[in-house]
Formats: structure tokens, C-alpha cells, sequence
């Protein structure tokens, strides 16, 4: 299984900060100052209750698999060379589920459940990729 590309995201006004922060190995998440929601993607609103008072809060970097799908087949450069990869969705122990890779496993170590860590991938344009490990040692596992 070869390494999977590290591309450099589209950073807008908006996720300025978020992808400065991965640059240090933090995961930011927005927070709605009034109802409280966590918000994914990064946004200044809150798509709950409409609230522009929104903040920043750091994530935990801790989550569980919720769903996967192993890629056999793909047609993009990078890509196509580190097949077979996994693209998942993990659930933050913050509650928003993100779109992701998991890393450092092979796929079929990977199930549905399982602990997740957040590791960064530099992108050597000032910021890094976030993708998921498995987690050994789960907040409230031994
Ligand atoms: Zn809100």
C-alpha cells in the first residue's frame, strides 16, 4: 500500500484559521455561542439556529469509524498509485461526522466502530491534510 497524496486544500476566508491550525497538529471546530451546535465544515453561521456568534473550539482528535468504503479503482493522479485506499467518514467525539481517509492500517483491519486518531499529512504549502489512524488508546480505554 503506497503513501496517499498530500494536495493542498482550497483555503477561503472562511477556513483560513482551520487550515493554519493543522499546520501545529490542531484540529479546530466552529461552535455556535448560542444554541451550542458543533459545526462541520468550518462556517461563521451556525446552520442549527442561524446564529452569526460562532467560535472556534479545538477538537478533541478523537473519534469512531462510522462508515467506509475501500477504493479499488481511481482515475486520479496520486491516487490511483496508493490504491487500495480507505475514504471513511468519522464520527468526532465532538459529533460531527467528517469525510476522511483512514491510514496506518491495512483495510481489512479497519471495521465499522472503531476508534479513530487524527493524524496530520504535510501538504508543504503551510498547512496538512487530517486523516484518521486507529486509536490504541481511546479516551476512557485503558
Ligand atoms: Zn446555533
Amino acid at each position: 500500500m503506497n503513501e496517499l497524496p498530500n494536495p493542498a486544500p482550497t483555503v477561503t476566508p472562511d477556513t483560513e484559521e482551520f487550515w493554519a491550525a493543522t499546520a501545529r497538529g490542531t484540529l479546530l471546530l466552529r461552535r455556535c455561542d448560542r444554541c451550542g451546535s458543533v459545526i462541520w465544515y468550518p462556517r461563521p453561521f451556525c446552520p442549527e439556529c442561524g446564529s452569526l456568534e460562532t467560535s472556534w473550539i479545538e477538537a478533541s482528535g478523537r473519534g469512531t469509524l462510522y462508515t467506509f468504503t475501500v477504493v479499488h479503482r481511481s482515475g486520479i493522479p496520486g491516487y490511483r498509485e496508493a490504491r487500495p485506499y480507505v475514504v471513511a467518514y468519522v464520527e468526532l467525539t465532538e459529533g460531527p461526522r467528517v469525510m476522511t481517509n483512514i491510514v496506518g492500517c491495512e483495510p481489512d483491519e479497519i471495521e465499522v466502530g472503531m476508534p479513530v486518531r487524527v493524524v496530520f499529512h504535510d501538504t508543504g504549502q503551510g498547512n496538512a491534510l487530517y486523516r484518521f489512524e486507529p486509536d490504541p488508546s481511546p479516551a476512557g480505554g485503558g
